[in-house]
């Protein structure tokens, strides 16, 4: 169980190198106290996705097997091999496709996978997954087939099986890609009422603003800025070097 002084996630000094020898993350070192929204965002290739897929272990951080040296830190347990299935109770991941998430011929198989994984019995499933479904919406959607639904309705089914496990944080990468206008603003919606920690890479400022109180701004594996969201976004300066544009919302 999380303690409320704890933070929902630490990264010590956390570097990543492909294979190929690419070095995405450099020496990354911060925190994110429980219940806090903090947006990552930064140019493409800046290391935003690598850096998330670190939070639940889908990619090995060097430290992985030895606690001493933990690198990614979830309310105050390294993130090691043999946690990996807490971790990821505790941390959801949202994917940027739904369909890398989709796989079942109903959305009611498709929300009820998380949970069965977690081996709940069913009944216990079947509330989770009305309440998943509710929660985003689509609660008359149980029979429908994933495929045949809108990107929008999609990744909120992902949502919901997402939600359905009862994450204390969550992680979404690039969530309004592909979305149009009141796609977004239903997820926008989805995501205020979430009590937990939110974790969002996004190229959307506009909905970084909307949701996210902090902001970090990734560049070259490293992160350039940390701070209140209005201040990071609204500061040319910061904006202009790691290659993005201050919102409208924001200019002077
Ligand atoms: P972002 O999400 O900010 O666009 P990524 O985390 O996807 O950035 O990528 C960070 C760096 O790592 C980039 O230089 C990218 O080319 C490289 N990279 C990403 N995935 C791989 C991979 N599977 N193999 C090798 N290099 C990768």
């Amino acid at each position: 169980m999380a303690h409320s002084d704890q933070p929902a996630m630490e990264l010590r000094r956390l570097s990543f190198r492909y294979p190929n020898g690419r070095l995405a993350l450099e020496e990354i070192t911060c925190a994110v106290p429980q219940g806090d929204r903090v947006a990552i965002v930064g140019p493409s290739g800046a290391g935003k996705s690598t850096l998330l897929m670190h939070l639940n272990g889908l990619l090995p951080s060097p430290s992985l097997s030895k606690d001493e040296e933990a690198q990614v830190v979830i309310e105050g347990q390294a993130v090691t091999r043999s946690r990996l299935q807490q971790i990821r109770r505790q941390v959801g991941f949202l994917f940027q496709d739904p369909d890398d998430q989709l796989f079942c011929p109903t959305v009611q198989e498709d929300v009820a996978f998380g949970p069965l994984n977690l081996g709940l019995n069913r009944a216990e499933v079947l509330v989770r997954v009305e309440r998943g479904l509710a929660a985003v919406g689509m609660a008359d959607c149980l029979t429908r087939n994933p495929s045949e639904l809108s990107t929008g309705e999609r990744k909120r089914v992902c949502l919901a099986g997402i939600l359905a496990c009862d994450p204390s944080i969550l992680v979404l990468d690039e969530p309004t890609s592909n979305l149009d206008p009141r796609a977004r603003r239903q997820l926008l919606h989805i995501l205020r009422e979430f009590a937990g920690t939110l974790i969002v890479a996004t190229h959307d400022l506009d909905f970084v603003i909307d949701l996210c109180s902090r902001v970090l701004v990734l560049e070259s594996g490293k992160v350039q800025a940390d701070g209140p969201t209005e201040r990071v976004l609204s500061d040319p300066l910061i904006m202009d070097r790691h290659g993005l544009e201050v919102p409208w919302r924001l200019r002077r």
